[in-house]
């Protein structure tokens, strides 16, 4: 029988919840979702939510301004962790893990092994926020809770595009659009919608772009001193892997950037053969099969050179 988040709100009157590190919108999505929920049908429990600082495209999720990006609190009765994939990737409120009384975290990654009083982890769900929608009674999700999780569902389907949606994802969708949710604009703001810099971006990595075994694989890096010149934080570095693997004849991408010199964070897609969270794994990353991610030490050339170490295997 399917479990639901309010037996786990026994005896406790603090909860924080907390996502990972540069939050994503299912990430983004689903923590703000649980704490509306929570805020809406459980006001006695003091909640607080910890995201490091979203991107303004989210900035029409209610209350992504309560969101906390410093940890002052000591303890929580319980911490809800949500889409995090590794311990090592908690971010804001990574001390919380040892101090809180319990801890429960919900998240569909595979590579997610981790201990907790409680995981409940399901890989072959689209997105974080079709977990924590499993574990919420449909008839007390409100509008504005609807909004963050339909957002988090949009954002990992890629507008239920990939290969993770499935019907039970669209009925949830819909039970969510049933909410009156403003469902257009959730995908054009937080989706499709880039800035300037953004756009620029994307058109350096494409123009930057190089294949390799014969055309099956496509890959961009991005330099500090060139993200440093656009001004551009990780974040704007969002849907560039995606738009390299819509390359036709393409199998698998691989997009980089530099966090610091000779640091490089990378991002891996693959349309449907390659299972690229293994390659990510071996490296110290994780993921999906289709979205995977790590990061890595050395040039650009040395990172693509172990990578496809692995991944020439699988490709030619
Ligand atoms: P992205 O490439 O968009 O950052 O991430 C793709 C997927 O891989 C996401 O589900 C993300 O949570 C996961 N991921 C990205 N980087 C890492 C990492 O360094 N470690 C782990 N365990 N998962 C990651
Ligand atoms: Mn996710």
């Amino acid at each position: 029988m399917q479990r639901k988040i309010d037996e786990f709100l026994k005896d406790v009157n603090t909860v924080a919840i907390a996502g990972h590190v540069n939050p994503d919108g299912d990430c983004v999505g689903s923590c703000m979702g649980m704490y509306l929920y929570l805020r809406d049908n459980h006001p006695e429990i003091g909640a607080d939510v910890y995201l490091e600082k979203p991107r303004s495209s989210f900035d029409m999720i209610e209350d992504i301004d309560k969101a906390r990006q410093v940890c002052s609190a000591v303890r929580y009765d319980l911490l809800i962790l949500l889409d995090i994939s590794s311990q090592d990737r908690i971010g804001v409120a990574g001390a919380l893990l040892k101090t809180a009384d319990r801890v429960l975290c919900l998240d569909h990654h595979k590579t997610n092994r981790d201990h907790y009083t409680w995981l409940f982890n399901y890989p072959d769900l689209s997105s974080t926020c079709e977990v924590v929608w499993n574990f919420l009674d449909p008839e007390k999700i409100s509008e504005k809770c609807a909004e963050a999780l339909y957002m988090g569902i949009v954002h990992d389907t890629g507008v239920f595009q990939y290969s993770c949606t499935s019907p039970r994802t669209m009925r949830i969708a819909a039970s969510l659009m049933e909410k009156g949710i403003p469902f257009s604009r959730i995908v054009d703001s937080t989706y499709y919608e880039k800035t300037f810099i953004q756009n620029q971006l994307l058109g350096r990595a494409l123009m930057e772009s190089f294949l390799m075994f014969d055309g099956k694989m496509i890959v961009s890096c991005i330099r500090k001193r060139d993200m440093d010149f656009y001004n551009a934080s990780p974040a704007d570095m969002d849907g560039i892997v995606s738009q390299m693997r819509n390359t036709a004849g393409v199998e698998v991408s691989v997009f980089m950037y530099e966090l610091e010199t000779g640091k490089w964070k990378a991002s891996l897609r693959s349309v449907d053969k390659v299972d690229v969270s293994v390659v990510a794994q071996i490296y110290g990353g994780g993921g999906h099969a289709r979205a995977a991610g790590v990061t890595m030490q050395g040039s650009c050339y040395d990172v693509v050179n172990n990578l496809t170490l692995y991944l020439e295997k699988e490709l030619v």
